[in-house]
Formats: C-alpha cells, sequence, structure tokens
C-alpha cells in the first residue's frame, strides 16, 4: 500500500513522520475521512469544506492547495488500485519543531499524511446492518466541532462499546441529554414520531453524512426536528440510527440492556437507508 507523506509516495508500512511532529506530540492537528463508492467520492466537497473549517478553527496552515490535495487523494487512490469501496484518510498536522505548547517558528511546514485502504462491500441488507450501543458520560472537550486528531476519549469510549459486544457509545452530557456517538452522529424517532437529532454546535462534529442526509429529507416527505433528546427519550425511542463516513444510516436495534422498540429496524431508519445507499450510488435507483 501506498501512501503520501509530505510531497512524497511511499509504501504505507515504512512511511514516516519526524518525532518531533506536533501530531504525535500533542495531537495538534486535524483529519478527514471521505469515503470511496464505486470509484466516487461521496460528499468529497463536504469533507474538504469541514477540513478548511477545522483548520481555520486551529490555526493550522494549508500544506498544499485545496485542488493540489484533490490530486493527491486521487492520485493515492489510483496507485493503491482502489477502485470500487474505499476509505482516504487524510490527516494535517502543525509540523515538527522544538517540543513546546506555543506554535512552531513561523515557517513551519505542516505535515500532510493521505492513505487509504478497502472497506467491505457497502451494505445491501439493513436488517444486517442493524448494531447496537452502549451509552456513557461525554468525557470530551469543549470544541468537539473541530475534527481533531486528539481522540482519547472517543477511543476509550468505543473500546468500552466494544468490550460490552457493542458497537458505539451515545455520548450523554452533565444535563442528561446525549450529544453523538464517539464516532458518529445519532438520530431518533421519538416517542411521539418526530425526527430528531442534535443541532450544530460546540458539543458535536458537524457529520457530512448528517449533513447530506438532511438535504435528502424533503424528498422522503419527512422533516427533522433539530433538537437534543435526553437519555430517557433516547430509551423510549421508536427508533434510533447513526451516521458516519464509514456507518453510512446503521440502524441502532439495541440500547444497552434493552432493545429499540421489539428490536427490528424500523421504517423511517428503512427510508433513510435507501435514500442514502441511492445517494452514494450517485442518485441511481436500486
Ligand atoms: N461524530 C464524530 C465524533 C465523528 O468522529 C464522526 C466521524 O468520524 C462523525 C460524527 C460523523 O461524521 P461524518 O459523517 O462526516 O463521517
Amino acid at each position: 500500500r501506498i501512501a503520501y507523506v509530505n510531497g512524497r509516495y511511499v509504501p504505507l508500512a515504512t512511511a514516516q513522520v519526524r518525532a518531533e511532529d506536533r501530531g504525535f506530540l500533542f495531537g495538534d492537528g486535524v483529519y478527514e475521512v471521505v469515503h470511496l463508492h464505486r470509484g466516487r467520492f461521496v460528499d468529497e466537497e463536504k469533507h474538504l469544506n469541514r477540513l478548511t473549517r477545522s483548520l481555520g478553527e486551529l490555526r493550522l496552515a494549508w500544506p498544499v492547495g485545496r485542488r493540489a490535495l484533490e490530486g493527491i487523494i486521487r492520485e493515492v487512490v489510483e496507485r493503491n488500485r482502489l477502485h470500487d469501496n474505499a476509505l482516504v484518510y487524510i490527516q494535517v498536522t502543525r509540523g515538527a519543531g522544538k517540543r513546546e505548547h506555543y506554535f512552531p517558528k513561523a515557517g513551519t511546514r505542516s505535515t500532510l499524511v493521505v492513505f487509504a485502504r478497502a472497506l467491505p462491500a457497502f451494505p445491501r441488507d439493513v436488517d444486517a446492518w442493524a448494531t447496537s450501543i452502549i451509552t456513557g458520560p461525554d468525557q470530551r472537550w469543549d470544541r468537539c466541532d473541530i475534527k481533531t486528531v486528539n481522540l482519547l476519549p472517543n477511543i476509550l469510549a468505543k473500546q468500552a462499546a466494544k468490550e460490552a459486544g457493542a458497537f458505539e457509545m451515545a455520548q450523554v452530557d452533565a444535563d442528561g441529554m446525549v450529544t453523538e456517538c464517539a464516532s458518529s452522529n445519532i438520530w431518533i424517532v421519538d416517542a411521539a414520531g418526530q425526527l430528531r437529532t442534535r443541532a450544530l454546535g460546540h458539543e458535536i462534529l458537524p457529520g457530512c453524512t448528517r449533513a447530506a442526509l438532511s438535504e435528502l429529507l424533503s424528498a422522503e416527505n419527512l422533516t427533522l426536528s433539530e433538537t437534543a433528546f435526553s437519555l430517557e427519550e433516547l430509551r423510549a425511542a421508536r427508533e434510533v440510527f447513526i451516521t458516519s463516513a464509514t456507518s453510512f444510516v446503521r440502524p441502532i436495534t439495541r440500547v444497552d440492556d434493552d432493545s429499540v422498540q421489539d428490536g427490528t429496524v424500523g421504517p423511517v431508519t428503512r427510508k433513510l437507508f435507501a435514500a442514502f445507499t441511492r445517494h452514494v450510488q450517485g442518485g441511481l435507483p436500486n
């Protein structure tokens, strides 16, 4: 497998950045994960817009121009012969310099790493795609809207989920309200039948899948209420699903020890999974 590292295409297994890289020392960097479906990037523009925003919020410099990055992404995909389902990982850090917290001296180059790997085929069977989550305290920081490589609380949450036999952990804030999951956004159809997901803000990552799905709702005659819901509302929900670049629309049929209603995938989730499937296929019918 071939990776791009600071201007060069190198074997991923032996690709290197400097030991003084601030991504390694401090987690001082940002990233993106883009899904490639049958050779097409899904919501690429949304991902690059979010990268631009993440870089700006942390006052990180673009390592190369946006057009150049688009070319690098394609070159990595091409060199790895990834013509079907794949994910592309893009990371930018504040570069290497003397280890001190202050930003490095002017002129220090950002580090850019891009690699890719094949993904299993896009799921066809929504019932088989269903999974479970646990819930736990949101232990992250106040700027979860920035996609930084600082992911310790997310790692601990995902590991706890795995050890409990679940896929994800819904993060519950100090007020008992659900923010999102450790690596995905979370949606419910509440007890009154209303589709809900938390409004954008510093508490959640503005998911590109969340944004893409939101744009598909009116064609499905669905309305979205962007309002926070509590852990109790999550437990009482008619339907629960999560979204991310690698989970797509993923039904949740179990929350902690209880099944969501009768434990089968509900009609709204089913409809949105189908709509998102058409979206990743470029609008083609199934
Ligand atoms: N929330 C968190 C914390 C994430 O890490 C991710 C993606 O990795 C998401 C939400 C979903 O974002 P996207 O749909 O852009 O993949």
